[in-house]
């Protein structure tokens, strides 16, 4: 017979850790957290904005995540509408500073508070399929065990934006726009000018960001529309840093550094489900919506979403989740707002595109760029 739990957690990013250490605060006696990696995937998601201190105060996390120590983000120094520095401090954020987070780190951190609050956390086990019961989820999985059957009371599906749990169920994804994201760690000069702000400089085709992640090390990203990053071959090592090297404030702050070897292109496009919730199951973080990497808000919108589906569970009212069709138009007005604010190439495609929002589109779940 195979395993059953209380609640089973379907990927163990921010959105499905905070659940589970949620839960089992909460006093769920079983909780699952399956995850299909190992834990080594390099994961996007580094900048961190000041106010994410409460939601792991709410957690009981703020002073360990303290401890580790991460490089703090003073603000951001950005180029976009001008073609001079403009800068946004957080100097007087009531919440203090921000921080520029080692990712990978960051996920282990919250998978080891997990385990430690009592849930059960299962490596390299996938999700397949699910099927609904009367009173309980079937999930088929696979893992090291081989191919298993579990029975859970609620599902959360924090599978990201496959959303493979709603996926099965049959939610369809609706998608605003094409970006996509090429990203590369660099070395720097420790004495060079990329210090504790984020770096954002709008461009004809898109916008480009750096951030320290430690003293020689950046993260530095072109953001764009698909069509537009293969016309151009950003996704190949020396067009993207040929790209870079054409920047104005973005090379200048990273001076000499030599080219990647190696770049990571993930698709970013904002989008939601077309149904993220039921009696027995949630989607949560990415799985459910996401949102445009410009607004830095994926890590704390997914832990906000987790701690939020812990409490409706434990409440009973688990498909309490009316509010993501509002919170989703309250976020693309932002968005818009915020690309509207940049006005320099206005024949440009990506930002004629962004003022004209494209209709939004249903499909068919790739996900790869
Ligand atoms: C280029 C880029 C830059 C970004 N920058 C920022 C930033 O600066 N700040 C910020 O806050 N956010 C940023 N984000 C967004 C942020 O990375 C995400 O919003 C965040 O990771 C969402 O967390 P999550 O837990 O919902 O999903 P994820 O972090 O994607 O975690 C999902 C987990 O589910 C697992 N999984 C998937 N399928 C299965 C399956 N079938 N079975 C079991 N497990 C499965 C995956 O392995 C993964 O571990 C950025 C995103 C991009 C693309």
């Amino acid at each position: 017979m195979g395993a059953r739990c209380d609640v089973a957690v379907i990927g163990a990013g921010p959105a499905g850790c905070a659940a589970a250490i949620a839960l089992k605060r909460l006093g769920v006696a079983s909780v699952l957290l399956l995850e299909a990696g190992d834990g080594a995937r390099p994961r996007f998601g580094e900048s961190l904005p000041p106010d994410i201190r409460l939601i792991l105060a709410q957690l009981g996390l703020a002073e360990a995540f303290a401890a580790l120590g991460f490089d703090p983000c003073v603000g951001a120094a950005s180029s976009w509408g001008e073609d001079g520095l403009g800068y946004n401090d957080f100097l007087f954020n009531p919440h203090g500073l921000g921080w520029h987070i080692d990712r990978a780190r960051f996920d282990a951190f919250l998978r080891d508070a997990a385990v430690a609050a009592g849930a059960e956390l299962r490596f390299d086990t996938v999700f397949d399929s699910v099927v609904m019961t009367g009173d309980a989820a079937r999930l088929r999985v696979r893992g090291e065990r081989g191919d298993e059957t579990i029975t859970a009371g609620f599902v959360l599906d924090a599978t990201g934006r496959a959303a493979r749990v709603a996926r099965a169920l049959g939610a369809e994804r609706i998608e605003s726009d094409r970006l996509v994201c090429a990203a590369a760690l660099i070395r720097i000069d420790p004495d060079g000018l990329l210090g504790q702000r984020s770096l954002l400089e709008a461009v004809d085709y898109g916008w480009w960001y750096a951030a320290r992640l430690s003293p020689d090390e950046a993260i530095v990203v072109v953001s764009t529309d698909a069509d537009l990053l293969r016309a151009r071959r950003l996704h190949r090592s020396d067009a993207w840093y040929g790209h870079l090297a054409a920047t104005r404030h973005v090379a200048a702050a990273l001076g000499t550094a030599a080219p990647p070897s190696q770049l990571m292109v993930r698709q970013a496009r904002s989008s939601r489900l077309s149904r993220a919730a039921d009696q027995r199951w949630r989607a949560i973080g990415d799985a459910a919506s996401v949102y445009d990497p410009i607004m830095a808000q994926g890590v704390t919108k997914a832990m906000i979403e987790g701690l939020a589906a812990a409490r409706d569970i434990v409440r009973h009212m688990p498909d309490a989740e009316e509010g993501l069709d509002a919170r989703f138009a309250d976020y693309l007005s932002l968005r818009d707002y915020f690309y509207g604010q940049e006005g320099r190439w206005p024949d440009a495609p990506f930002w004629t595109r962004r003022r004209r929002p494209q209709p939004a589109v249903r499909t068919l779940w790739e996900v790869s760029a």
